[in-house]
């Protein structure tokens, strides 16, 4: 990939945009920012490579507005560690990339900017997925040759399915956080979408450090120890949950999923059928802990320390800085009534503390089948166990934009819905991709390993894909 590949991509931005509302922000220089094909820079890991940024993760030259009202206009004087790895591989950020209001969201139709359309299906005004919805549709559109998204229960990972794409969370803790405005810090990844398995894996490769500037972030001790134990194979074996394949599932879902299962056992993969009963929690699980988090988390915009301040007296109707916490959208306003009333006194037992142990319960389970040891957790791993999971990562294609305003089925769970085979692997902090089934097809398969063990996923993805 050169200079001229780059223009090409740059070039077509303001079209794409038009069409389908990928960017919050584009930075209009980014052409003359393009580096000639013979220059010193041109060997660097990432150059040329044409790159957006969800509008959560702060960049100092753009705005970082979250999808919201109340950050609109918000400058970061830092760039996020994951940023400042990319500028100094030599990759172009054209721009932020549209998403669900501070991630929130599956269908990428809750950003104060308008939702994104999917341009898999330029004349249907269908839903990218959320709510890495720009970052998927950039990758899809060809705006971009790769993007960064956030993953906290399945937002790279749904987007990339419903647009053709790939969607890589890592395990938690592989890429650096800081800079990424929390959501539910205890859950959120940084992930990589992209067309290319290859521009994935070198993507990875810049992002895959420890940084001290997040305490989360995975120590060196524990990435060598992983590696040390790391085994290269070329058979692997497979586990299919049965919570994931759903009686619901679309039709035009079963034929290329058997024809996927019958080329890996003609590769001399092993298939096996799988119970994990604790994937039936996941879902009030997730939507139990990451509101609690993000309701902490948001509290921070309040017009002081960060966010735009509302004209009106913050005192006005009796409730501190309600006019100015009104500058929310409605989801996010859900959001933190229903983290906050989890974390109440009369709450706090029977919903918070139960998620936690049944978040506790999943991670168990996932221990007890993987064959690759756990080092966060101290499992040793099952000598007998699996490689890999295999499960959908959508139960059908996305719908209209529309749809989701209908009234019928404007209610927040129906949306909650599409995250159901997405969430798992999030709450046990699993590595993860998302590809696709057919070409140009929104039809997503995810493959999750052990805690740490991101090589084989992604080794598998080339191997198999
Ligand atoms: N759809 C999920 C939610 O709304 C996932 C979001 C995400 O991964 N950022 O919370």
């Amino acid at each position: 990939m050169g200079s001229k590949t780059a223009l090409r991509r740059i070039q077509l931005i303001p079209e794409l945009q038009k069409k389908y509302n990928i960017f919050t922000h584009i930075d209009n220089s980014a052409a003359e920012k393009v580096l000639p094909d013979d220059s010193a820079n041109s060997n660097a890991p990432l150059s040329h490579l044409v790159a957006g940024i969800k509008d959560n993760i702060v960049t100092k030259d753009m705005p970082t507005t979250c999808g919201s009202k109340i950050l609109l206009d918000y400058m970061s004087p830092f760039d996020a560690t994951c940023v400042k790895l990319l500028r100094d591989a030599g990759a172009l950020l054209v721009g932020k990339t549209n998403l669900d209001e501070f991630g929130m969201g599956s269908t990428g139709i809750h950003s104060y900017f308008g939702p994104v359309r999917n341009p898999l299906f330029p004349n249907e005004n269908a839903v990218a997925g959320g709510s890495s919805s720009g970052s998927a549709a950039a990758v899809a559109a060809g705006a971009t040759d790769f993007a960064l998204g956030t993953d906290t229960g399945g937002s790279v990972r749904l987007p990339a399915a419903y647009t053709s794409t790939l969607g890589f969370k890592p395990s938690y803790g592989r890429i650096s956080r800081f800079g990424v405005i929390a959501y539910a810090q205890s859950l959120d990844t940084v992930g990589i979408l992209a067309k290319d398995l290859s521009v994935l894996r070198k993507v990875f490769g810049v992002l895959d450090k420890y940084d001290e500037r997040d305490p989360t972030s995975l120590s060196n001790k524990l990435r060598d120890a992983i590696s040390d134990r790391r085994v290269k194979r070329s058979t692997y074996r497979i586990g299919i949950p049965k919570e994931f394949v759903q009686g619901s599932m679309a039709k035009e879902l079963m034929e290329p999923l058997s024809n996927f299962l019958e080329k890996l056992m003609k590769q001399g993969h092993e298939l096996y059928p799988v119970s994990m009963p604790s994937m039936k929690f996941a879902l009030p699980v997730y939507f139990t802990i990451s509101p609690a988090e993000a309701a902490s988390n948001l509290a921070r915009f309040d017009g002081i320390r960060y966010g735009t301040r509302s004209e009106k007296g913050d005192l006005e109707d009796g409730t501190l800085f309600s006019p100015t916490r009104d500058a929310f959208g409605q989801v996010v306003k859900d959001r933190m009534v229903l983290g906050n009333y989890n974390l109440c006194s009369e709450a706090f037992k029977d919903s918070y503390i139960r998620a936690q142990r049944l978040r506790v319960k999943t991670i168990d389970e996932f221990d007890s089948i993987f064959r690759f040891p756990n080092l966060l957790t101290g499992s040793k791993g099952n000598d007998a166990g699996l490689d890999l999971i295999l499960g959908l990562t959508n139960d059908g294609p996305p719908q209209s934009i529309d749809h989701y305003h209908e009234e019928k089925v404007s209610s927040p769970i129906n949306e909650y819905k599409n995250d159901i085979f997405v969430t798992p692997m999030s709450l046990a902090g699993l590595p993860v991709i998302s590809f696709p089934l057919k070409r140009d097809a929104p039809l997503g398969v995810q493959f999750a390993g052990q805690y740490g063990d991101d090589s084989t996923v992604l080794d598998a993805c080339s191997l198999l894909v």
